[in-house]
């Protein structure tokens, strides 16, 4: 349930990324999507936008004010994180942005600090912790289905399947074995990394979902649930999770 008074609601804090606005001449922004927004409110959360470029101590210091992290959606991540020998398939590359996310992501595990990481921020979170990904799906994972519906479909597409592991965080949060899914990624998680289990995968195995073992709530989904809210409104209870883990 959340909080009745306003100023005891949970904040939680949303990384941004870079972008160039379309007038003329153009100017550069930091920037997310609404939709994040809107599900963190709809949730009962008090929703704050991270900038980058700011250094470690700075970062640091956000983090103890927040009480929740949403690790957003985005480009590629950098393969220097993880050993890629594929370079060539990976674009998107905002080394700054890395560089936040990278910490905020460890930073969030080491404080115990609740943690809903989304499409990027999923497989960044893995990366973090010393997993590594496949720079595209469709190339380098033997069997895999089309995963890239970016541009294809409108964002809430439910593209393909997952199937929950039984008694993880996310069959508790969303009450199902098996649930529809947007897919809007063409990279995906190859070795997961330690001190992560894997609770969903979509049908040709990839893995839709993880959490930090022994962390009161540190969850990630390959998908966009902010998108598939209103479809779904079950989906809004990842950010309602997020929220009252928060205000613990
Ligand atoms: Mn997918």
């Amino acid at each position: 349930m959340s909080p009745t008074h306003i100023e005891s609601r949970p904040v939680i804090g949303l990384t941004t990324y870079r972008k160039t606005s379309a007038q003329t001449p153009p100017l550069p922004l930091m920037a997310l999507m609404p939709t994040y927004i809107e599900a963190v409110a709809a949730a009962g959360g008090i929703p704050l936008l991270i900038p980058l470029g700011l250094d470690e101590d700075a970062l640091s210091a956000v983090l103890a004010r927040l009480d929740g992290l949403i690790l957003t959606g985005g480009g590629d991540i950098a393969g220097d994180y993880y050993h890629s020998e594929h370079a060539d398939f990976i674009f998107d590359i905002d080394a700054d942005r890395d560089r936040v996310e990278l910490f905020l992501a460890r930073e969030a595990v080491t404080h115990r600090k609740p943690l809903l990481a989304i499409c990027r921020g999923h497989q960044m979170l893995n990366v973090a912790l010393g997993g590594t990904l496949y720079e595209d799906v469709m190339e380098w994972m033997p069997g895999a289905i089309k995963h890239d519906f970016f541009g294809v479909f409108p964002r809430n597409h439910q593209a393909h399947a997952v199937t929950i592991q039984p008694g993880s965080k996310l069959a508790d949060t969303l009450g199902r074995r098996e649930t529809s899914v947007n897919s809007l990624h063409h990279q995906g998680i190859r070795d997961l990394a330690p001190g992560l289990a894997a609770t969903a995968h979509a049908p040709d195995g990839l893995i839709e979902s993880v959490e930090v073992i022994d962390h009161p709530f540190a969850l990630g989904v390959q998908w966009h649930p902010e998108n598939l809210v209103h479809d779904d409104p079950v989906m809004l209870s990842l950010f309602r999770a997020l929220v009252d883990a928060g205000s613990n």
